[in-house]
């Protein structure tokens, strides 16, 4: 963690967690304050400088190989672990770096922009993470998230079922208690990192009365990889984001110490999905990142294509896609922005996420598809970098809540407040 770590001791030493958490310039100074403030710190600077670096020069150059070939990037976690690009919300006390939710963006956009499969194995990890920085002992956090800092490891976060995604409420494997362990039954499914990750956190139903109410009727649990019964699924075959790994797990009487329980039976379903306001951004910022590489790839193009003796950026059809493309990304870059700032300020974002990952989401999908109308035919073959974008973008409008359950989300924050 070399290099990223003298950075982050620099940040944390002049009590820097974030833009969120910076004094004002003018504060400091003795001034009043001017209010809204859109410089990234310096700090922030060299960290979203290394995280470019890293994603221009060791991701960007691999991403269609590894598309290709979907093999799980071993050799670019490992990296971005080494320089301190993963798993960076865990806390201090178990060797982490604990960075803010903003500054966990600023590495996300990056990352994205090389490749959104590459993201998604490093942000699935920190998912999986979520639940135990939130709400695990400090001896759970040491344990577990100890061991992603002392060895290039990944967790995930299990919830998702073939009959239950969106309806969280609706999984049915169940734990049971049995003396001082649980034994846990049922079946996973979409679980990013399935078949790679270290330690898994659990969504299980452990109150069987159909009418017990969700907030109380699951139990959050970490199980380690390694436990008998505990068997991972193919890995499966997915319109994009390749690499990434994707599987269903198969739980049958696998036995878990009660102590592997966060906070306490029938925490669970609030500890799953309290844990969105926090790995939102960081989607929504991963989306931002493909957009702007699908931006960035249509502007060298249309520069250089030439049709009617000019190049194709000189008509204005054209101009005006790049144009929207722009507006779309910097509207879903101060999203994110904002969502993670309110968090990192303790407040409640639930709103402010959901605004940022749906815009985001749409606005990948949009930009990328709009990269491949740019390129014409070229932007249809695998040769030209933008036909995976649009098969990767997809999944924006998809996983940690599609795009509908965002918005109701946010149509509910807003109707809660009118009322
Ligand atoms: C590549 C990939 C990686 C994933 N990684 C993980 C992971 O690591 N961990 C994990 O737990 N899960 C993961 N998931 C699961 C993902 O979060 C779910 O697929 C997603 O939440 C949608 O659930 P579903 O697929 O069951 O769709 P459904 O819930 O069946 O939804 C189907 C459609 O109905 C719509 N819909 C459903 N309910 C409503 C409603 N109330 N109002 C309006 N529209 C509605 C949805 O928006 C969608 O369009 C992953 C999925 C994929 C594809």
């Amino acid at each position: 963690m070399a290099l990223f770590v003298q950075i982050t001791k620099r940040s944390l030493c002049s009590g820097f967690r974030a833009l969120s958490t910076l004094p004002h310039p003018a504060a400091t100074e003795g001034r009043q304050s001017r209010g809204f403030w859109f410089e990234l710190n310096d700090t922030q600077k060299e960290l979203q400088e290394l995280a470019r670096k890293f994603s221009r020069e060791e991701i960007v150059v691999k991403a269609a190989e590894y598309d290709r070939t979907m093999e799980y990037p071993w050799d670019i976690m490992k990296k971005a672990w080494e320089l301190g690009l993963s798993n960076c919300h865990i806390p201090q006390h178990c060797g982490g770096l604990e960075l803010s939710c903003f500054d966990e963006c600023l590495i996300a956009e990056e990352v994205a922009y090389g490749c959104t499969a590459i993201a998604t194995a490093m942000g699935a990890s920190n998912l999986g993470q979520a639940p135990l920085v939130a709400a695990g002992s400090k001896e759970q956090q040491k344990k577990f998230l100890g061991r992603l800092v002392e060895e290039p490891l990944v967790a995930a976060y299990a919830v998702t079922e073939p009959g239950a995604g969106s309806d969280v409420n609706g999984v049915r494997t169940r734990a049971e208690k049995k003396g001082d362990e649980y034994i846990i039954n049922g079946q996973k499914m979409w679980i990013t990192n399935g078949g790679v990750a270290s330690w898994y956190f659990v969504l299980a139903r452990t109150n069987p009365d159909p009418k017990c109410p969700a907030s109380k009727a699951f139990t959050g649990f970490i199980v380690d990889r390694d436990t008998p019964g505990l068997t991972p699924g193919r890995k499966e075959l997915n319109m994009g984001q390749r690499c990434s790994d994707t599987r269903g797990i198969t739980f049958e009487d696998v036995r878990v110490p009660k102590e592997n329980v966060l906070l306490a039976e029938g925490a669970g379903f609030k500890i799953a999905m309290a844990v969105f306001d926090k790995t939102r951004p960081p989607v929504a910022a991963g989306a931002v990142g493909l957009a702007q590489r699908a931006l960035d790839e249509a502007k060298k193009y249309s520069l250089e294509r030439k049709t009617f003796g000019v190049p194709i950026a000189n008509h204005q059809a054209v101009s005006f896609m790049l144009a929207d493309m722009a507006i779309g990304i910097e509207t879903s870059r101060l999203a994110w922005m904002r969502a993670a700032w309110e968090t990192d300020q303790g407040r409640r974002n639930t709103y402010y996420a959901s605004i940022a990952k749906a815009q985001a989401g749409d606005v990948a999908n949009k930009c990328a598809t709009d990269a491949v109308q740019i390129f014409g035919g070229n932007g249809f073959n695998t040769e030209y970098p933008v036909e995976k974008l649009c098969r990767d973008a997809k999944i924006y409008q998809i996983y940690e809540g599609t795009a509908q359950i965002q918005r109701h989300i946010i149509s509910r924050e807003l109707l809660e407040k009118a009322k």
